[in-house]
């Protein structure tokens, strides 16, 4: 396996017109996870990606796995449980940019994940271990098996790559604090967003909190998301690089830019590409994502990125 990713994936059901749940005629459901979103890009680049979790033996368990499998995904890990089910949320996206989410996941499947389960061989086989800071904070077994996965990882030289993907609703502000910070603490690569930076280093300056990361022994490489403004990255005992963003002029939907630039990053690393050029791949498919509508559907094939990356380059000469 390239990359392994260990995460919860829900149905989100969103009404098809704007505006609250409670006038709703008809919903629009769609497969939603980050760690999935981001294995979703690496298989359309070609590689080799594998995802642990669990789901419910009901039909949104199904109707996910279906669809992670359909992208390339190897779903062998993903335990089916008889117990509970699998989790879900609704999203309304009630005008003037509001968006509520309200989530039914709180006794899910995959809530329920243990460090018992993790396949730890399955763990091992891998290049790189992809984790978010969402698992850790569904439930006190979630957060045990993470620190449990990171060690397998760490014991074999697989490369833990984390994204604190910070979702104030899953836990209390200290406790999120202190989960994340050993988290990213523990990984090799950080890949974190301006939200995160101010929540656990209370900056967004990619010096800064690369700073504070490499007082750890583990932390090589942070890369700092600037949304619109591309991306930073602070390799250990150099300084910050700014990497532009690739201009996009009409954003249909900026959700998911996070896990596509995962995505591309890490394809450039297993290519063996520079950092510099990995960094750059991860703000071209992040661009490419927030084009189209959807978390993952617009992330591209190599095909794609690689016309989206001359396109821009005729573009700039
Ligand atoms: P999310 O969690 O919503 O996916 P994030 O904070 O993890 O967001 P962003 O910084 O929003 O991630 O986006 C990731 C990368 O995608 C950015 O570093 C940038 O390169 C690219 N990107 C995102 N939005 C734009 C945009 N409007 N124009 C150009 N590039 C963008």
């Amino acid at each position: 396996m390239d990359v392994v990713a260990i995460g919860e994936t829900l149905l989100s059901l969103t009404p098809a017109e704007n505006g609250l749940l409670r006038h709703a005629e008809s919903l629009k459901p769609k497969v939603a996870g980050a760690e999935t979103n981001t294995l979703i890009g690496l298989s359309r680049l070609g590689h080799r990606t594998g995802w642990i979790s669990a789901v419910g033996n009901d039909e949104i368990g199904e109707r996910i796995v279906a669809t992670v499998r359909g992208e390339g995904i190897d779903t062998a890990h993903v335990k089916k449980d008889e117990e509970h089910n699998t989790g879900i949320f609704f999203k309304e996206i009630i005008g003037g940019g509001e968006v509520r989410v309200q989530y039914f996941r709180a006794r899910s499947a995959a809530s329920h994940m243990e460090p018992a389960d993790l396949p730890a061989s399955y763990i091992r086989s891998a290049k790189y271990l992809y984790i978010t800071g969402i698992t850790p904070a569904l439930s006190e077994t979630c957060n045990q098996m993470i620190f449990e996965a990171i060690k397998l990882a760490r014991e074999s030289g697989v490369r833990v790559v984390f994204d604190p993907n910070l979702r104030r609703k899953l836990w209390g502000e200290e406790e999120a604090r202190t989960t994340l910070t050993s988290l990213c603490e523990l990984s090799d690569i950080v890949l974190i967003g301006g939200t995160e930076g101010n929540f656990l280093f209370g900056t967004t300056e990619t010096d800064e909190i690369a700073h504070r990361l490499f007082k750890s022994p583990q932390t090589g490489l942070v890369v700092v998301k600037k949304g619109a403004r591309g991306a930073a990255y602070a390799l250990r005992g150099r300084e910050a690089f700014q990497v532009e963003p690739y201009p996009v002029t009409n954003v249909v939907d900026p959700v998911g830019a996070g896990d596509g630039f995962a995505a591309g990053f890490l394809s450039g690393m297993l290519h063996g590409l520079k950092t510099e050029e990995s960094v750059r791949m991860g703000c071209a498919v992040g661009a490419m994502v927030t084009m189209v509508s959807g978390d993952y559907e617009g992330m591209p094939d190599e095909r794609r990125l690689h016309s989206f990356l001359s396109r821009d380059r005729e573009d700039i000469e």
